[in-house]
């Protein structure tokens, strides 16, 4: 099992590491800052350096317990004691989307009852597909107006590891807790304190108002019970 660092302190920007295990260009770490791509967020990308030789990390992948960081090149062993650095601006930008599509959702949430099938976050067009058998298109406006008025107002973002018990108590994680197997004993809950608050392995920001605001820029039915949304950050 690699060390998630990224899970308790998602603002960790470098980070020393040893490698345990390095396959051609796949290269593992005793422990990393390196997001890997999972739960609907695209990974991270950096550099690894060993002495005075930088290693690109292109991606990263989960593989069971284990993160595996793809690097440009060979030459990574076993062993070397290396340094790490995350493509901060990549990530924070991930972050800031993260964050803004659990507000986004709680609202939805709050307003329907509707929850959430899947999410992929992009720079470019970021979705949240929920279960929904139909979608008012004149309530998206009112949807963006009511997640910019929760991201505007301050709400601490707290990461916190609870057990499977603790979490089958909080409403839109219950059937989630209920669902994981016997060898998980703890769920990470990422709240919006005062908001709302979901099981999920991604990287938050600390506090909503660095989101900023949102902007709705399209929706779309994928079939039956799923309402499809599409939205960006607004710039500056
Ligand atoms: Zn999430």
């Amino acid at each position: 099992m690699t060390e998630q660092l990224f899970s308790k302190d998602c603002y960790l920007k470098e980070f020393d590491a040893t490698v345990v295990a390095a396959n051609g260009k796949d290269v593992e770490l005793d422990r990393t800052a390196f997001y890997p791509n999972s739960g609907g967020q695209p990974d991270d990308t950096g550099l690894i350096s060993f002495g005075n030789e930088d290693y690109i990390v292109g991606s990263v992948r989960k593989d069971k317990g284990r993160i595996i960081h793809y690097v440009d090149r060979e030459g990574l062993k076993e062993g070397d004691s290396v340094h790490g650095q995350v493509d901060w601006v990549r990530r924070y930008l991930h972050m800031r989307y993260h964050t803004a599509s659990h507000v986004l959702s709680g609202v939805v949430y709050r307003e329907t009852g509707a929850e959430i099938t899947g999410n992929q976050i992009s720079a470019e067009k970021t979705r949240i597909d929920f279960d929904l058998e139909n979608f008012d298109r004149e309530k998206l406006k009112e949807y963006e107006e009511k997640a910019n008025s929760v991201l505007s107002g301050n709400h601490p973002v707290v990461i916190r590891f609870i057990t499977r018990e603790e979490a089958a108590k909080i409403p839109n994680v219950t059937k989630l807790a209920m669902g994981l197997p016997e060898a998980v004993k703890e769920v990470r809950i990422v709240s919006v304190e005062g908001f709302e608050q979901e099981a999920c392995g991604g990287t938050h920001l600390a506090n909503t108002s660095e989101a900023g605001k949102i902007e709705i820029i399209g929706a779309e039915n994928k079939g039956k019970n799923n309402r499809r949304i599409y939205f960006r950050l607004k710039l500056a």
